[in-house]
């Protein structure tokens, strides 16, 4: 079984081509091209753990398009790599068609992702004990082809500054290449640019990033993740293993292993059965972990002696600058409103949270709120009718008050109720890949029948679209879908 799909490298548009399953199986290599698995380490909730992989992605080579765009082409799942340890290189139908969707899905909801290029399923049987409670199980196995531009991750210059002095060259070697490949404006900045910042302690130190190009690269990595996170806040997305690792240098969702958006708003809410204990990667922890992983990999160039501590510093604190602004200019353009209100934002996250809103049914249906100050206390709630389910009086007035305050800001606004609406509608998707839509895909296709991940990943392409019919793919989760392997998963695939 194949699925294929792809917009992206025109080479592969053929793909009825009878040699398509054995080159992306990995059973044939591609013209011209040496598979290669990469080797990173990282750091795993909070510790070093050295070297981890890459286990089981093996690189088949990289194509220039049309475009002269550089796609890696990678297979996850097609077996053993010298990086595998313990482990057999396999992935299982369930991973794979989770990380084919979502990687998709992301794409079309406007954020950046590494892509799948296609599916194919092995025939073979692999062992997985899912829960990690002993009782193991065989699933069929799968292989993705997904693409990027680079699949480098911080952990993988992390590895080499952790082997000591010697490989330091190595971590210098891999960030003039990264450089000069994924971010050839940086090699090319003219030192008669300045782009000189003053930093914290009263602005009394500079960091001139025309002077030192890894100072400049780390700055936009910083920023670029920054970017990334906030819009995953925006849509309700949870990575669920944010772990060093697992974090691209080019600000790309890398890795979709039990991540998860929100149904019912908590920002305690992780995906991850393993990340239980201490919630480290939940839903508003994103932004300080990615911080914390920028600090890390800071510390690597600085250990490498590419950048200064004050670079390193002062790449974290535009890290925390971009994701305030950019976080805020999203929730925003969420409301429809024209400038951040922190009061109202605040006052929104705690009502969704004590109620347990649906985040992403809530935010559509908030463009159909008129800016008309004489609705009647009474009808207020009208529009969120759908959405405010089994409210009490008491929380029914806060909510009411709330309201109040909402409209008192869209008429001060000044924008009409359909030009709203509009552009409300073009960030506030009506389709997001909810775990359990994805489990029924994945129930159906165990069984040989892929009808169901092709129609979710045709409604997941037009996610901020109506799409009359397909309303079932906006309902909010049903009962069996709470229990643990769909809500939550563990990193067993
Ligand atoms: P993850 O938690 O999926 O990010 O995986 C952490 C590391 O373990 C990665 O380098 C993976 O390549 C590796 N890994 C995960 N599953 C397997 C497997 N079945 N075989 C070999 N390596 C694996
Ligand atoms: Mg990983």
């Amino acid at each position: 079984m194949i699925i294929c799909h792809f917009d992206l490298p025109r080479c592969f548009s053929r793909f009825e081509r009878p040699d398509f399953p054995l080159k992306f199986s990995g059973a044939s290599p591609l013209a011209g091209a040496v598979p290669y698995a990469q080797c990173y380490g990282g750091h795993q909730f909070g510790t070093w753990a050295g070297q981890l992989g890459d286990g089981r992605a093996i690189t088949l080579g990289e194509i220039l398009n049309s475009k002269s765009e550089r796609w890696e082409l990678q297979l996850k799942g097609a077996g053993k790599t010298p990086y595998s340890r313990f482990a057999d290189g396999l992935a299982v139908l369930r991973s794979s068609i989770r990380e084919f969707l979502c990687s998709e899905a992301m794409h079309f909801l406007g954020i950046p992702t590494t892509r799948a290029l296609c599916l194919v399923t092995t025939g073979k049987l692999v062992t997985r004990d899912m829960f990690y409670d002993g009782n193991p199980k065989e699933e069929p196995g799968a292989i993705v082809c997904r693409v990027a531009q680079s699949f480098l991750r911080f952990g993988s210059f992390q590895i080499h500054a952790s082997k000591g002095e010697e490989d330091l060259g190595i971590v210098c070697s891999l960030a003039d290449y990264a450089i000069r490949h994924h971010f050839p404006h940086i090699e090319n900045i003219s030192k008669s640019e300045t782009l000189s910042f003053s930093t914290g302690d009263n602005g009394q130190s500079v960091v001139d990033l025309t002077s030192n190009k890894y100072a400049a690269w780390i700055v936009e990595i910083a920023e670029r993740t920054a970017s990334l996170v906030a819009r995953w806040q925006g849509v309700g997305f949870t990575h669920g293993v944010l772990n060093t690792d697992n974090m691209s240098i080019l600000g790309l969702t890398i890795d979709y292993g039990p991540f998860g958006f929100l149904d019912a708003f908590d920002p305690s809410y992780t995906p991850n059965t393993t990340d239980l204990p201490g919630r480290r990667y939940c839903f508003a922890n994103q932004p300080d972990i990615c911080s914390w992983n920028i600090t890390q990999f800071a510390s690597t160039l600085m250990a490498a002696h590419l950048i200064s501590d004050k670079e390193a510093s002062y790449a974290v604190e535009r890290y925390g600058t971009k994701f305030m602004d950019e976080y805020q200019a999203i929730i925003t353009q969420k409301l429809g409103l024209q400038k951040y209100n922190k009061q109202l934002v605040n006052k929104l996250l705690n009502n969704l949270a004590v109620d347990k809103v649906d985040y992403t049914n809530f935010f559509r249906s908030l463009s159909n709120i008129k800016a008309d100050p004489g609705i009647p206390e009474g009808e207020l709630l009208v529009p969120l009718k759908a959405v405010l389910l089994d409210i009490g009086k008491e929380r029914k007035e806060a909510w009411a008050s709330w309201v109040q305050s909402y409209i008192q800001e869209l008429v001060a606004s000044g924008i009409s109720d359909e030009e709203r609406k509009a552009s409300m509608d073009l960030v506030n998707p009506k389709y997001v890949l909810r775990n359990y839509l994805c489990q029924i895909a994945i129930d159906a296709a165990e069984i040989g029948d892929f009808g169901e991940v092709r129609r979710l990943l045709k409604v997941m392409e037009r996610p901020y679209d109506e799409q009359p019919g397909m309303e079932k793919y906006a309902r909010l989760p049903p009962a069996w879908a709470y229990r643990p392997g769909v809500c939550m998963l563990s990193c067993s695939s």
